[in-house]
């Protein structure tokens, strides 16, 4: 088993992969990428992601050069190679490599770059225990349906929250809507209905968001994807968070107040056991 690289046809260790200084995602973050999880060896959602990537790069107008299958072809080939069973797929895909200048050359070839790294293990007290956030102003673009590279205000967010001993940072618009986390999306559940954030401009469309709204309606759930308030959130009688590594999590404190007397609720278990279901 080894941790590997792909850079634009090349494929080796990180310690032996380079880019150019001129790459434009390290210039500019324009770029965009993926994360995708295995199990077991096998791609969880692969083409969800791969759709998503394709949308991403539509929406930044970063022509690719390589379709769905070719991609699926590059990744799948690294993965082999890596040998690596619980593996953290990452797939960047910058508009390629130019001296720095805001303007492009619309011939430009993207760079693309694959990683293939071990899951870090989430000790079972996240799931157990649950965890406490922290809110935070929404202060990111208004694009925030793209997976760009340009993470600096997520990156922000995440460490005031590491900071404050919390899991996880929720941004809260001024009028008191609440969009997303840093790397997560946030549902709430209250009285049989289950809300989170509608897919437009201000989230990311979690793949793993899709697969639990999905899941709930198939469990009779009355689900709301519309927008709720920061009162609403800490009114709900459960509130969790998803994506494709940590799956589901519950949250039992957000800014020091207690979420559902500070202990998991069983909708976000059983949702958590259905999407296990699904990894097989
Ligand atoms: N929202 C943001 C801002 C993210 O960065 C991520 C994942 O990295 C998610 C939501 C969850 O998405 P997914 O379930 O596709 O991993």
């Amino acid at each position: 088993m080894q941790e590997l690289v792909y850079l634009n046809g090349w494929v080796g260790s990180f310690d032996n992969a380079h880019i150019s200084i001129n790459d434009r995602g390290y210039n500019f973050g324009d770029g965009i990428y993926e994360v995708v999880r295995t199990y077991d060896g096998k791609m969880f959602a692969v083409d969800d992601h791969l759709k998503r990537l394709e949308t991403s790069a539509a929406v930044l107008e970063i022509g690719l050069p390589w379709d769905k299958k070719q991609l699926n072809a590059i990744i799948s080939d690294l993965l082999e190679q890596s040998e690596i069973r619980e593996a953290i797929i990452y797939i960047q895909i910058t508009r390629g490599t130019a001296h720095r200048n805001h303007l492009y050359d619309p011939d430009i070839r993207p760079n693309l770059l694959v990683t293939i790294r071990s899951t870090p293990d989430i000790p079972q007290s996240t799931y157990i225990q649950g965890v406490n956030i922290i809110s935070c102003p929404e202060f990111r673009w208004q694009m925030c349906h793209v997976k760009s590279t340009s993470l600096a205000a997520a990156v922000m967010a995440k460490n005031k929250a590491h900071r404050a001993g919390a899991a996880e940072a929720v941004f809260v618009m001024d009028d008191g809507t609440v969009t997303e986390c840093t790397s997560s999306n946030i549902f709430i559940y209250k009285g049989g209905t289950l809300m989170t954030h509608p897919a437009n401009n201000r989230i990311l469309a979690g793949i793993t968001r899709k697969h639990i709204l999905n899941l709930a309606e198939g469990m009779g759930m009355h689900i709301r994807p519309e927008p709720f308030k920061f009162e609403d959130m800490i009114a709900a009688d459960e509130v969790f968070l998803t994506g494709s590594i940590s799956e589901v999590i519950p949250v039992v404190d957000i800014d020091g107040q207690t979420i559902a007397g500070g202990k998991p609720g069983p909708i976000t278990g059983k949702l958590h056991q259905a999407f296990i279901s699904l990894r097989s």
